[in-house]
């Protein structure tokens, strides 16, 4: 039951992400990395350092999906599982190799319980379905955030593949939110803010925050829409899914769409003016009070030590 896993990466560099994704593959057998860049020599350098890692196949290509989905296409009939992270890539990717091969996907897998039985949230993550797949062949994609990441020490085999796989489609520009904080979905401590942060201006406290903590910062779509924050930080069934040791949730009432992405969180910290706020009846600890007296008396507090 050998895999193939498409390793994820940003900016030149290997993705946290990659670890767990390593670490849910590898309960289906052993592990083959695809790695599919125009500089791919760190990245595939960072993958080949991840414990259970048997080989990482290297493809020079542009980053286009187009591209992916061919260098996955042609190493697929090797491969009793193809898979990819649950993120934007693998969602553009998978879905393409599953119509070219005619098969079914399983998505959103967050625990794999047997060589074909696998659970996925359904219904926005308000239920967990557990679903065989009879299929010779399974085309996955992980939660990464669902599991713990494999452990670094190895110093697996780096192939460089000579694949013909550039298509028609140019990779052209990158447009993103430049931070320098942690990747929302496998940061340890995320801070979100709701809309009654009020302002980009008020955002800049969350961040704060955020800074003396070390933690990534997110948002509910509510504010994400008054433009408070941007886009790639909107938590939630439409935004990104989260599972951090520690959620400070601010200024968010709990809707169960913003509920959706958070319920990988271990703790949740919640602090809000309503002591009724359905966030604040799931929070492992709540301070109920005005987010603007109370975050500035915590950042004070934290910078003291
Ligand atoms: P509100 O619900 O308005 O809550 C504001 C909270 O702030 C309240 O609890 C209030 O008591 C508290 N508050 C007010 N003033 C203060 C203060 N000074 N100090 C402390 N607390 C204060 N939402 C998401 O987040 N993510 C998604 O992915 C998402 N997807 C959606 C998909 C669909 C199809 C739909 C229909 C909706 C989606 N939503 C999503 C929107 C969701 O339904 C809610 O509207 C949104 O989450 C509410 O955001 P909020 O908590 O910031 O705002």
């Amino acid at each position: 039951m050998s895999v193939l896993l498409l390793a994820d990466h940003d900016k030149g560099e290997l993705s946290p992400a990659t670890a767990r994704l390593v670490a849910a593959a590898s309960q289906l057998g052993p592990v083959d990395l695809l790695v599919v860049a125009e500089n791919p020599d760190n990245i595939a350098a960072a993958a080949a350092q991840i414990a259970g890692v048997r080989i990482v196949q290297v493809v020079k290509a542009a980053e286009t999906a187009e591209s992916i989905t061919n260098s996955l296409e042609s190493l697929a009939q090797r491969y009793q599982s193809v898979s990819a992270s649950a993120s934007s890539v693998g969602k553009d990717v998978i879905p393409r190799l599953a119509a070219k091969l005619d098969i079914q996907p399983v998505t959103d897998v967050v625990e794999i319980l047997g060589p074909n039985r696998f659970t996925r949230p359904i219904y926005a993550g308000n239920a967990l379905e557990t679903l065989t797949d009879p299929q010779p062949k399974h085309l996955l994609t992980f939660r990464a955030s669902a599991f713990r990441p494999a452990a670094s020490g190895n110093a697996a085999p780096v192939e460089n593949l000579d694949l013909s796989v550039n298509s028609a489609a140019r990779f052209l520009a990158a447009h993103r939110t430049e931070s320098d904080t942690p990747d929302l979905a496998t940061a340890q401590i995320v801070i979100g803010g709701g809309v009654s942060v009020g302002s980009a201006e008020g955002f800049q406290l969350i961040e704060k925050l955020g800074k003396t903590l070390g933690a990534a910062v997110g948002a509910t779509r509510a504010a994400v829409d008054a433009g408070y924050a941007p886009n790639d930080w909107q938590i939630g069934q439409t935004g990104k899914i989260i599972a951090p040791d520690l959620y400070i949730a601010i200024g968010i009432s709990g809707a169960l769409q913003h509920l959706a992405g958070i319920q990988g969180a271990k703790k949740i910290f919640a602090i809000n003016t309503d002591a009724e706020a359905p966030l604040v009846k799931i929070a492992d600890v709540a301070l109920i009070g005005d987010l603007f007296e109370i975050v500035p008396q915590l950042i004070a507090e934290l910078e003291k030590h």
